[in-house]
């Protein structure tokens, strides 16, 4: 969301992580009940405090996570959405951003069903396969199929996991895989590098 004016007295930073007061109690409930919580903790991202240019002049940009379970819960986002998103205005606005409501000018929030309907994501899960320890490293959905000749897997569901990093390094793996090289892709695709049995 996007505000018509700075809030650069708010204390805030660039990266907020704003934990409720039982943060255990709720990964309990959105991981092993599955189901929303009223309260919620939150990470705030207000990347104008760095750079102001990505906001017309005198105004604040943010973004804002809360947590919530996946579709599996039962949860009607149809119904829930808008409750959700003001009771999280509402709670920035009295302990962080004074006067928010009335600054607001641009918002767009989106939820699981977002998830499930536009990004084809099964339960409208946000970071794929959960990395549990049997969901994890070697047990997780591997990069090249075991039924299929020639079919390989990139992103969040495969191995190593979500996340850019993980994402990305899943092409890698992919492309060593294809390729059947014998030095990362990375070394291949830079002129002049080499490994170190080659220059020996
Ligand atoms: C709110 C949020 C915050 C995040 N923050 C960070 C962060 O700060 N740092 C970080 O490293 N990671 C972050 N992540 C995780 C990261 O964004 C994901 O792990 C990563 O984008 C997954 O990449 P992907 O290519 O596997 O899937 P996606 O990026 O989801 O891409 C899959 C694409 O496939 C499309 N698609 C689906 N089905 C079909 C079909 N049948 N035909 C054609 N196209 C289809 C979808 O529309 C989508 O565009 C965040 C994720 C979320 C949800």
């Amino acid at each position: 969301f996007g505000t018509k004016r700075r809030y650069l007295d708010s204390g805030l930073s660039h990266h907020n992580i704003i934990l409720g007061e039982r943060y255990q109690g709720l990964l309990g409930d959105i991981f092993n009940k599955q189901k929303l919580a009223d309260d919620f903790s939150l990470y705030l991202h207000m990347p104008t405090i760095t750079d102001p240019s990505i906001a017309p002049d005198g105004c604040e940009g943010f973004y804002v996570l809360s947590p919530v379970p996946h579709l599996g819960s039962g949860t009607d986002w149809t119904t829930m959405a808008q409750p959700y998103r003001d009771s999280i205005i509402e709670f920035l606005e009295a302990n962080y951003l004074p006067d928010l409501r009335a600054n607001i000018i641009a918002e767009r929030h989106i939820n699981p069903l977002h998830f499930q309907n536009t990004l084809n994501s099964y339960l409208g899960s946000a970071f794929s396969v959960q990395p549990i320890l049997t969901q994890s490293a070697w047990f997780r959905p591997h990069n090249r199929s075991e039924e299929f000749d020639n079919l390989y897997f990139v992103g969040a569901g495969t191995h190593p996991g979500a996340g850019l990093p993980g994402v990305l390094s899943s092409s890698i793996i992919v492309e060593n895989l294809i390729g059947g090289a014998n030095e990362p892709a990375y070394v291949r695709s830079t002129p002049g590098l080499h490994t170190m049995e080659q220059a020996v």
